[in-house]
């Protein structure tokens, strides 16, 4: 038996949610033919009170669209400097947008009101224009921190008073709207757009929903097309999206539960020195000065347990629907015994 924390994507569907995807009805989506795709699309925007959804191959590409349709070429993008956006997209925001970003130094990934309204450029010829601010909730680098919706309104002001979209890079939103017992609509108010990962936690093998107004999904429909991410009989997919939305979300506070019990043991052990805030389904700690990460991570691979080495003295556990109470109990036995 394999322990795998290396992330939450590793999760293979259950009987249930294969069940699920083979009694399908499908149709070609690029004709706006699937109608299982187009039940997604539909239950996933009113989930947030958004007015349409566009199911994509993965959370990068809905990103990248998201940031391709709120700029023009050579326009800057506020984000925290520890974005996914910016660090796990292969330049993407350049490539496909044209764009340069602002980092900011955040809380544990997260960006504040104030910090945004610093970073927006004056209107001057010699400066970039700012048009987009782009937040991540959890963050991925900041160890599954969650934004307090307060801060999220103050930002939301900012944007509007000087004329800023703004973005939510989403991919693991609904651990934070569980952790923090927020609501789905409630975020739906604050973004222009919002993408969400079905692949992450909640356990179906691909896809990820951008959802925004009807005229920026018509819009980001084009650009997905153009992105080369237009499929087929995507129905099968949407299957498992649909499972996972209407029976996966309330079970991540047992991912949660997990992750601080896992934390506890972490904490009081020799090789942990510091460990970021555990607020959701992630940990991210530092090995002692003297050690490497991945000798940790050596170890734990020896004994069935793998955990990512994300820097040369920190490692990351992500807990997931595949991770079963034994197992959450057999590695907090080797933990101590390391
Ligand atoms: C995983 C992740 C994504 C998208 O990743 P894909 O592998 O492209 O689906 C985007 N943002 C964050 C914060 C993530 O953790």
């Amino acid at each position: 038996m394999i322990i795998d924390f290396r992330s939450d994507t590793v999760t293979k569907p259950t009987p249930h949610m294969l069940e699920a995807m083979q009694s399908a009805k499908i149709g070609d989506d690029v004709f706006g033919e699937d109608p299982t795709v187009n039940a997604l699309e539909l239950f996933s925007a009113q989930l947030f009170e958004k007015e349409a959804a566009l199911l994509c191959p993965s959370g990068t590409m809905t990103n990248q669209i998201a940031i391709k349709c709120h700029t023009q070429p050579a326009e800057e993008v506020i984000c925290d400097r520890q974005s996914h956006i910016y660090q796990y997209e292969g330049g993407g925001i350049a490539f496909n947008a044209g764009c340069q970003v602002k980092l900011i130094e955040g809380n544990r990934g997260r960006i504040n009101a104030d910090q945004v309204e610093q970073a927006i450029n004056p209107d001057d010829i010699h400066k970039a224009k700012t048009t987009l601010v782009s937040l991540e909730n959890t963050s991925n680098r900041g160890g599954g921190s969650c934004y307090d919706v307060k801060e999220i309104q103050k930002i939301k002001a900012v944007c509007e008073k000087n004329n800023l979209k703004l973005h939510l890079d989403g991919a693991r939103l609904f651990n934070a709207l569980v952790a923090r017992k927020e609501s789905a609509p409630g975020y739906g108010k604050l973004f222009d757009s919002i993408s969400i990962c079905l692949s992450k936690s909640l356990g179906a093998p691909v896809g990820s929903l951008l959802l925004g107004k009807k005229d920026f999904i018509q819009k980001a429909r084009r650009i997905r097309k153009i992105f080369g991410g237009g499929m087929r009989q995507a129905g099968y997919l949407a299957a498992a999206g649909l499972y996972a939305l209407n029976n996966n979300i309330n079970r991540l506070q047992e991912d949660h539960k997990h992750a601080k019990y896992i934390a506890g043991l972490l904490q009081k052990a020799d090789f942990v020195n510091n460990m970021l805030p555990v607020e959701t389904n992630i940990i991210i700690f530092e090995v002692k000065p003297d050690l490497k990460a991945r000798d940790i991570t050596e170890n734990l691979k020896a004994k069935n347990i793998l955990a990512i080495p994300i820097s040369e003295r920190q490692i990351r556990f992500v807990f997931h629907l595949d991770i079963t109470p034994k197992m959450v109990d057999y590695t907090g036995e080797v933990i101590q015994q390391l």
